[in-house]
């Protein structure tokens, strides 16, 4: 794992408080909000990024075994999101809702900027987010215990629930600052 700290000249990664991240967190509402923060951590902590992501919503279930949470399609350009098992925490554990969504879009766009291997993908995550969001902060609990976090959420007494629609929803406007990009 490489980490540099990137700057792009423009002053977009200077943060004289300390607390950019945290406040631009706490000031996200929807996904396009928090995507916006996990590729601006992305970009200025490792100077990686990629423009042009789609963000899809598709009911993949839940089983005994576990869930998906989410993936990226390995030379596609969407983030699939698992709609069945982001409904189920949204009503179980509802402040759980977003630092589950903010770890999944960190973790997947992680797999769009290169970091095909799992493990090392799953420990970037935490470092990521203990640096920038704090060390007990509830991503950071996510990205280092992310199954014993939600296994009891999804798993007991609930069983198989399966997909209803294997329609993808597509989210418009999830990539806002594409067009800021130059390649
Ligand atoms: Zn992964």
């Amino acid at each position: 794992m490489t980490s540099t700290d990137a700057d792009n000249g423009d002053g977009m990664c200077e943060d004289p408080e300390g607390t950019r991240y945290l406040d631009d967190y706490n000031a996200a509402e929807s996904l396009p909000d928090m995507f916006e923060v996990v590729k601006d951590i992305v970009e200025c902590e490792l100077g990686r990024h990629r423009a042009g992501l789609m963000l899809g919503f598709v009911d993949l279930g839940i089983s005994h075994g576990g869930f998906v949470g989410a993936y990226f399609v390995v030379g596609g350009n969407a983030i699939v999101v698992n709609r069945t098992a982001l409904a189920a925490i949204r009503s179980r554990q509802p402040e759980l809702a977003k630092p589950y969504q903010f770890y999944l879009l960190l973790h997947e766009f992680l797999h769009a900027v290169g970091i095909l291997d799992e493990a090392e993908c799953r420990a970037t995550a935490a470092w990521l987010s203990a640096k920038t969001l704090g060390e007990n902060h509830d991503v950071t609990r996510i990205s280092r215990d992310f199954g014993a976090i939600f296994r009891n959420i999804i798993q007991p007494g609930y069983g198989y629930i399966p997909p209803e629609d294997t329609t993808m929803e597509i989210i418009s406007g999830f990539d806002r600052s594409s067009v800021n990009y130059i390649y």
